[in-house]
C-alpha cells in the first residue's frame, strides 16, 4: 500500500495545526556535549520546513542515546540548538518530553513555532511502547509525521503507540526518500548490481546477504565478517578474528551462492598488525599473515580487485566497512572502496551507521544517490523484514 505523505496532504490540514513530527535527532555528542556530527539533524529539517512554511506548530520529539531514567547528559538541548541554527528560528525545548509543563508550552504555540520535546527515553514508556505515554505524546497533535527512519524498526510509543491516538497519521520527506531508494534496491535494477558488505560480525548481515542473494550479480565481501568467509573456504588467517559459531551460516551461504553462479570476492591480502594500537603495520598475503598478527584492513591487492569490480558495476549497495577505518593506518581500504562507489554513474546505495560515516570522512557524499540516516533499520529493510514504524502508517 502506498504510504500517504506530508506532501500529499492539502495545506490546510497543516496550516495553524499542530503537528506532532518524530525525528530521528540521534546523534553523536562531543565530550563538551555538543554535537559532534550533524548529519542527522540535517535531514530532518525538510519535513519540518514544510510544516512552518504552511503555517504549522511544529512540535518535534526524538531520543538520544541510551538513557537509564532522567540523565542530563543525554539532554537534548545541543541538538535544539543546532537545530534551531539550521532552522534560523527559535526552538523551545521542553523540561520534559510530556507532563503539566510541555502540555503547557504546546497549547501556547503559535503557527510557525518550534518545540522541541526532551528526550523521549528519559521515559521508560517510549521504549516499553507503553499506552499511557503514547495517549499523552498523541495528545499533542492533529497530525502525526514520522520521520524517523533510523527508529522504523522500533515499535515504540512514538513510532507505533501514539499513531491510533492521532487523527492524521504520514511519513515525513525523508522517511519517504528512503523508503523509495530501498526499495529499489529489491526491485528492478541496471545491471551489473554488486552488494559491497563489510562490517563487524557475520551474524549481522547474514539476513541482508540471504535476502540479495537472489538480486545481485556478486559480493564483495571485506571487513573482520570476510575473516570468517575465508576459513570457511579453508583460507588461514593468521590470528584474525573469526566467528568460529558462525562458521556454518558462513558456508552455507558460499555454497548456495555458488548454486545460482553468484560470484563472491574475499580479500587476497591485508594490512597486519598485532593490535590496534601497533606501532607499525605490514601488508601480507592472508597465507602469509605472521603469527600473533591479525588482518585489520584489506590490503592493496584486494582493494584494486574490489574497486574494479565496483568501478564495473551499475548498481551497488555497500554496508560495512573494510577494516579498522576509524585508525587511519587501516583506513585506506574503506576510504578506497568509498571512492570507487562514489565514481560509478548508475544507482549507489550505502547503508549502515559506520559505513555512512566512512563516506562523510571521504569527503564523497554528494556523489552517493542515497546514504540511508538508518543504521539498523536500513539493515532490516534490505532483510525484507517489515518494519513496524512503516507497518503502522500503513494502517488506515
Ligand atoms: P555499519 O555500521 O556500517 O553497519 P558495522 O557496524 O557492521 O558497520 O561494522 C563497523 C565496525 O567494524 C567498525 O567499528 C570497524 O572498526 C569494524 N571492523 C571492520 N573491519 C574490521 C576488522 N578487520 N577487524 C576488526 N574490526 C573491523
Ligand atoms: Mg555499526
Amino acid at each position: 500500500m502506498a504510504l500517504r505523505c506530508i506532501s500529499d496532504l492539502p495545506d490546510s490540514d497543516l496550516a495553524g495545526k499542530r503537528v506532532f513530527v518524530r525525528a530521528d535527532l540521534n546523534v553523536p555528542l562531543t565530550p563538551a556535549r555538543g554535537v559532534a556530527e550533524d548529519n542527522r539533524i540535517v535531514a530532518s529539517v525538510p519535513t519540518i520546513e514544510y510544516a512552518l512554511k504552511r503555517g504549522a506548530k511544529v512540535i518535534v520529539a526524538s531520543h538520544l542515546g541510551r538513557p537509564d531514567g532522567v540523565t542530563p547528559a543525554l539532554s537534548l538541548e545541543p541538538v535544539g540548538a543546532r537545530l534551531a541554527e539550521l532552522l534560523g528560528r527559535e526552538v523551545m525545548l521542553t523540561d520534559e518530553a510530556i507532563g503539566d509543563g510541555a502540555r503547557k508550552v504546546v497549547a501556547d504555540m503559535r503557527p510557525g513555532d518550534v518545540v522541541l520535546l526532551e528526550n523521549l527515553r528519559f521515559f521508560a514508556g517510549e521504549e516499553a511502547n507503553d499506552e499511557g505515554f503514547s495517549r499523552q505524546l498523541g495528545a499533542y497533535a492533529e497530525v502525526y509525521v514520522n520521520d524517523a527512519f533510523g527508529c522504523a524498526h522500533r515499535a515504540h510509543a512514538s513510532t507505533v503507540g501514539m499513531l491510533p491516538h492521532v487523527p492524521l497519521r504520514v511519513c515525513g520527506l525523508l522517511l519517504k526518500r528512503e523508503i523509495e531508494f530501498l526499495t529499489r534496491l529489491l526491485g528492478q535494477v541496471a545491471h551489473p548490481y554488486w552488494a559491497v558488505i563489510g562490517g563487524a560480525k557475520v551474524s549481522d548481515k547474514i539476513g541482508v546477504l540471504d535476502n540479495l542473494l537472489s538480486r545481485v550479480d556478486g559480493f564483495v565481501i571485506g571487513g573482520a565478517m570476510a575473516n570468517t568467509f575465508l576459513k570457511a573456504r579453508g583460507i588461514a588467517v593468521g590470528s584474525s578474528r573469526v566467528e568460529e559459531n558462525k562458521l556454518h551460516l558462513a558456508r552455507e551461504f558460499l555454497q548456495r551462492a555458488q548454486e545460482r553462479k553468484i560470484e563472491i570476492l574475499l580479500p587476497v591480502d591485508a594490512v597486519t598488525a598485532p593490535g590496534l594500537d601497533a606501532a607499525s603495520t605490514g601488508v601480507h598475503k592472508l597465507s602469509d599473515i605472521p603469527a600473533g598478527e591479525m588482518a585489520l584492513d584489506i590490503g592493496p591487492e584486494t582493494t584494486a580487485g574490489f574497486v574494479d569490480r565496483i568501478t564495473r558495476a551499475k548498481t551497488v549497495f555497500w554496508n560495512g566497512p573494510m577494516g579498522v577505518f576509524e585508525k587511519p593506518q587501516f583506513a585506506d581500504g574503506t576510504l578506497a572502496i568509498a571512492r570507487a562507489i562514489a565514481s560509478i554513474s548508475g544507482l549507489t546505495i550505502v547503508g549502515g551507521g559506520d559505513s555512512a560515516a566512512a563516506v562523510h570522512v571521504a569527503g564523497v557524499a554528494k556523489k552517493i544517490s542515497h546514504i540511508s540516516t538508518g543504521g539498523g533499520a536500513s539493515l532490516e529493510f534490505i532483510e525484507g523484514r517489515t518494519l513496524p514504524g512503516i507497518a503502522a502508517l500503513e494502517k488506515v
